[in-house]
C-alpha cells in the first residue's frame, strides 16, 4: 500500500487535508500551493493528529495513520450504528456514544470505539430508561434524546445524573411518589427523654405533621409503624421496601451527657468513599431547609452504613432533630410551631429534589404548597 509524506502530491493528499481540517488543525496550504500537494503545513498537522492519536509520530501517512483519520471524521449522528457482529461500526462516533452513556451510567464498558455487544447492551438499556423503543441501534429518536441530555449531562457523576433524570421524570410523571415516614420509636421505646420531654412523642408528632403535608401537595407519605411498637432496624427497611417507597425519611432527636452538645444532623447511606449520590443529596437538603428555617446549630451531613441506611433500597436519611438534653434545642422542640417548621422544612427538601432545576427556588423561599408536584 502507497504511503504519502511531505513532497507527495495526489487526491489522497486533499483527502488527508480536509479531514484534519475537519478536527480544527491547521492544514494550509500555503500561499501559492495546490491541496493535493504535501507541503510543510500539512506534514506538521499530521504530526499532530498522530501524537493526540497515539500513533507513531513520523509525519507518514500510511494504513494506521489513514484507519485513524477515517475513525476520527465520523461523529456522531453521521450514521446509524447498530451491533453488526461481522463487520463492527468502528469510529469516533461509536466512542461519543459510549462515552455518552457510560456518562449516564450505563455500562458501556471500555470506551474503545468499537461497537460490540456490550456498547449494544448499554443502548437498549438507555433507550429501556428514556422509554424509547428498544432496538439497540443508535437511530434519529435515540439521537435527539442523548443530544437533549447532552445538556444536562456533563460528565463526572454518572450515576447520580441518572438517579437523579429518574427522580425528576418521576416527580413530573403521573405515578405517586411514595415517601416513607419513621418514626424513630414507639411503644415502650421512649427514645431519649429530658426535660419533661420524650422523644417518642415528639418525633410521631413530627412524623405526622409531615405525612398530612405530603398528602396536601399531592404525595403518598406513608408512616411505617404504629406508635404503639418499635420494630428493629432491619424490620423498618423490610417494610419501606415492601411498600416500594421512593425515599424514606427516619426522624430522631438526639441526646448527649453535657447539656451543651446541641444542632441537627443528617445522615445517609454510605462511606467518605462511596456514598449514596441521592442520599448524600437528600441529607444536604433537609439540612440546608432545617438550618435556613430554625435556629439549630448546624452539625452536618454524614455518611454512616446502619443498617436501616443500607437495607433500604430507596435513598434514605435519618434527621437527629436537635439535642432534648441541651436547654435551647428542648425549648424549640416542645413548641407546636417548631414542630410545623420542620414537616415545613423536610417536605420542602423532598420536593427540591424532585424538581427540575429551573424551577427550584432559593433555599428557605419556597412556600408550601405554592409548588405542588401535580
Ligand atoms: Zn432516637
Amino acid at each position: 500500500m502507497q504511503v504519502y509524506r511531505r513532497g507527495d502530491t495526489g487526491h489522497v493528499v486533499a483527502h488527508v487535508r480536509s479531514v484534519l481540517a475537519s478536527l480544527a488543525l491547521p492544514v494550509g496550504p500555503e500561499e501559492g500551493v495546490s491541496a493535493t500537494d504535501f507541503d510543510a503545513t500539512l506534514d506538521k498537522a499530521v504530526r499532530a493528529f498522530q501524537q493526540q492519536r497515539g500513533l507513531s509520530v513520523d509525519g507518514i501517512v500510511g494504513p494506521d495513520t489513514l484507519r485513524a483519520l477515517d475513525e476520527a471524521r465520523r461523529s456522531l449522528g453521521d450514521r446509524l450504528l447498530y451491533f453488526s457482529p461481522s463487520r463492527p461500526f468502528v469510529g469516533d462516533d461509536v466512542a461519543e456514544l459510549q462515552t455518552r452513556l457510560l456518562n449516564m451510567g450505563f455500562d458501556a464498558g471500555r470506551c474503545d470505539g468499537i461497537f460490540g455487544r456490550r456498547t449494544e447492551s448499554a443502548l437498549g438499556e438507555f433507550q429501556r430508561n428514556r422509554r424509547l423503543a428498544v432496538d439497540g441501534r443508535c437511530g434519529p429518536a435515540t439521537l435527539r434524546e442523548l443530544h437533549r441530555l447532552a445538556r444536562v449531562v456533563v460528565g463526572g457523576r454518572p450515576h447520580e445524573l441518572r438517579e437523579t433524570e429518574e427522580l425528576r421524570r418521576r416527580g413530573q410523571g403521573d405515578s405517586e411518589l411514595t415517601v416513607a415516614i419513621d418514626a424513630g420509636h414507639g411503644g415502650r421505646d421512649e427514645g431519649w427523654t429530658a426535660l419533661g420531654l420524650c422523644e417518642r412523642d415528639i418525633v410521631a408528632e413530627i412524623a405526622a405533621r409531615l405525612e398530612g403535608r405530603l398528602l396536601a401537595t399531592g404525595l403518598s407519605g406513608f408512616l411505617i409503624h404504629s406508635h404503639n411498637e418499635s420494630p428493629d432496624e432491619r424490620e423498618r427497611a423490610r417494610r419501606a421496601n415492601e411498600l416500594g417507597a421512593d425515599l424514606m425519611i427516619s426522624l430522631h432527636v438526639d441526646g448527649a451527657p453535657s447539656p451543651r452538645c446541641q444542632g441537627v444532623a443528617t445522615f445517609h447511606f454510605g462511606s467518605p468513599r462511596n456514598a449514596s449520590v441521592i442520599g448524600s443529596k437528600l441529607a444536604e437538603l433537609v439540612q440546608r431547609e432545617m438550618v435556613s428555617r430554625t435556629d439549630l446549630v448546624d452539625l452536618r451531613t454524614h455518611p454512616r452504613t446502619w443498617d436501616l441506611l443500607r437495607r433500604t433500597q430507596m435513598p434514605t436519611v435519618r434527621v437527629e432533630l436537635g439535642y432534648l438534653t441541651n436547654p435551647q434545642d428542648a425549648a424549640c422542640l416542645a413548641a407546636p410551631e417548631f414542630r410545623d417548621t420542620v414537616a415545613e422544612a423536610l417536605l420542602a427538601a423532598v420536593q427540591r429534589l424532585f424538581l427540575p432545576p429551573e424551577l427550584d427556588l432559593p433555599t428557605g423561599q419556597l412556600r408550601l404548597p405554592a409548588v405542588s408536584l401535580h
